[in-house]
């Protein structure tokens, strides 16, 4: 096992798009180390650098104490499940998962209890026979998982595994993908542009946007205090309400008066924009103790949970609350933050201050 550095990674494709720009990672030896971030902001090239299916324009890249900037990919020793399961259709699950081992020629012995162990711990037992026209998607997904864990390599690499699967079969995968990780502890860089994925399932996860890192942290990190308005607004369903605020008297509050509690080390003179988590606000009577008088948008009823959408000196605002509470629709109503410190952010540098 290994972990992976990765220093200033920077790749430039022959049309001139610059896809990573001097990425710098350090992931842990057997860390569950997640890539997260839209469409086009460079995971998959960066993975792919790692893989060694793309050659970086300049940086390095280590895994354990091997500097592999030169190592093709089946010298590099990691395995990478991509979105599509790629399973050979003609072979049952049992020489699907066979075929690399018997490709590096091992003995049969050997190939035999690797496929049994790697069934095992993705429970293939009763679909060993079978081929992949008669597996589940799901199913294909895990003999896919499978034949990347008989390999035994030093780090996985995963490039969307989950995409193709409907959503309660990727919830089951992610715990499955979770728990084998753990109990392998093979270090597993996983890419994704979900974000509940990335929560709840990386040790630490990277935000990138436009080929560079916003910000690195575990989940609870980020969701506290996203580094910048770009991880604000990615983060969190909904995401932070981002309200402008100024300073006054040792108060922080928005231009219609919602008072929040300020965080300490608040600089002057510069415009801010304070994140206020949905949760971290209340809808009240109109008129209650502390509120700002506001209007009521919308309701999103969610069973668990009700999202509302109140309407802030012009501004929509998020709200969650308990599914108990409930408020006529286009209602004058309060707005009331109840949460602690938010985090805060310089309108110019788009930054995190306080
Ligand atoms: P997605 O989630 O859509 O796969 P991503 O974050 O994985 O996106 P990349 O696939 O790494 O992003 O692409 C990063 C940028 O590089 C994008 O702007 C993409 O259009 C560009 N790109 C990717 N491959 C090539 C290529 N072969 N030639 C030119 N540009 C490319």
């Amino acid at each position: 096992m290994a972990g992976i550095e990765v220093t200033a990674l920077h790749k430039r494709y022959p049309d001139g798009t610059v896809a990573v720009d001097h990425v710098d990672l350090s992931i842990g030896d057997g860390e569950l180390f997640v890539m997260l971030g839209p469409s086009g902001c460079g995971k998959t090239t960066t993975l792919r650098a790692v893989a060694g299916l793309e050659r970086q324009t300049t940086g390095d890249i280590r895994i354990g104490d091997t500097l592999v900037n030169d190592l093709p990919p089946a010298e590099r020793d990691i395995a990478m499940v991509f979105q599509f399961y790629a399973l050979y259709p003609h072979l049952r699950t049992r020489d699907n998962l066979a075929f690399p081992l018997r490709a590096e020629g091992l003995p049969k012995a050997e190939v035999r209890e690797r496929v049994e162990e790697a069934a095992r711990l993705m429970r293939l037992g009763p679909l060993l026979d079978r081929r992949p026209r008669r597996l589940s998607g799901g199913e294909q997904q895990r003999v896919a998982l499978a034949r990347a864990l008989v390999r035994r390599p030093r780090a996985f690499l995963m490039d969307e595994p989950l995409t193709n699967l409907d959503a309660e079969l990727r919830a089951d995968m992610r715990t499955e993908i979770k728990h084998l990780q753990g109990e392998l502890g093979t270090t597993m860089v996983y890419v994704t542009h979900d974000q509940v994925e990335a929560m709840s399932l990386g040790h630490r996860f990277a935000i990138l946007n436009k080929g560079r890192v916003e910000q690195i942290g575990t989940p609870l990190e980020v969701y506290d205090r996203p580094a910048s308005l770009f991880c604000a607004a990615f983060i969190g369903s909904p995401p932070m309400n981002l309200i402008e605020v100024e300073v006054a008297e040792g108060k922080l509050r928005s231009q219609d008066g919602l008072v929040l509690t300020p965080p300490p080390g608040l600089p002057r003179d510069r415009r801010l924009v304070a994140g206020v988590r949905p949760e971290a606000l209340e809808v009240t009577e109109p008129g209650a103790e502390r509120s700002v008088p506001a209007r009521l948008v919308s309701a999103e009823w969610l069973g668990d949970e009700i999202i509302y959408v109140v309407d802030h000196g012009g501004q929509d605002v998020r709200v969650r609350m308990p599914p108990t509470v409930r408020f006529a629709a286009d209602a004058p109503v309060g707005l009331r933050h109840t949460g602690g410190p938010p985090a805060v952010y310089d309108v110019r540098t788009e930054e995190l201050v306080a």
